[in-house]
């Protein structure tokens, strides 16, 4: 039995507040076993039924800023409202170490600052399926002032604007066609020939030597 062994990659996964990434991520992690997501520090205050240690690591402005002088951050960005938002290096890279596939759910600035850092990371735009829809999710999550969902909802159109800059993208009009697209597409990548860590053919000497004989007989006839 042949057998090939992948080495884990950085997916990254963006687009607009309320295109449904949060939702298309966790799906995919019951999903799938090698992978998982990395945990983000942010300043902004937590939202809605929003748990810390699960949906971010919420901190102070200072505590942040003191970890940005540490080094401590794969990458950081200022996002909506002037929040800090940033990605753990060590979290990440021990993950990645052990062989998982780790998931950052983060914007565009993010997504570049990672594109002059990693190779071979793999970038997903997810959208939502129309504007007017983004605009009614934003508005029926109800967790934010009417200031800040302007404010997300000018910011999509920005962020669109950048979609050249990923490999792959995937409007998510219905959950689970859109999660099966994301996995189709991590299937196809998880099996590109640069993904590869380890091909074991599991071919004895003697199979080989035997082969090359009975090869070498017919030849000769
Ligand atoms: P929200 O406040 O809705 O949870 O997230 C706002 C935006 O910040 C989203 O676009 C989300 O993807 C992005 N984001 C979340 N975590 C990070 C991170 O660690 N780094 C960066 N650059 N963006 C992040």
């Amino acid at each position: 039995m042949i057998k090939t062994k992948h080495t884990g990659y950085l997916i990254i996964i963006s687009g607009p507040s309320g295109a449904g990434k949060g939702t298309i991520c966790s799906e995919l992690l019951k999903r799938n076993k090698n992978l998982v997501e990395s945990l983000s520090m942010t300043t902004r205050a937590p939202r809605g039924k929003e748990v810390e240690g699960v949906d971010y690591n919420y901190v102070s402005r200072d505590f942040f800023e003191e970890k940005i002088k540490e080094d401590y951050f794969l990458e950081y960005a200022i996002v909506h409202s002037n929040e800090y938002y940033g990605t753990p290096k060590e979290e990440v890279e021990k993950k990645l170490e052990e062989g998982y596939s780790v998931i950052l759910e983060i914007d565009i600035q993010g997504a570049l600052a990672i594109k002059e850092k990693v190779k071979n990371a793999l970038y997903i735009f997810i959208l939502p399926p129309s504007m007017e829809e983004l605009k009614r999710r934003l508005i029926n999550r109800g967790t934010e002032t009417e200031e800040k969902i302007l404010s997300r909802f000018k910011k999509a159109y920005q962020e669109i604007n950048e979609i050249s800059k990923y490999n792959y993208v995937v409007v998510n009009d219905v959950l689970e066609d859109a999660v099966k697209k994301v996995e189709a597409i991590l299937t196809a990548e998880s099996s590109r020939v640069d993904r590869i860590e380890e091909l074991d053919l599991g071919t004895t000497e003697e199979l080989v030597h035997e082969d090359l004989l009975k090869w070498t007989i017919c030849y000769t006839v």
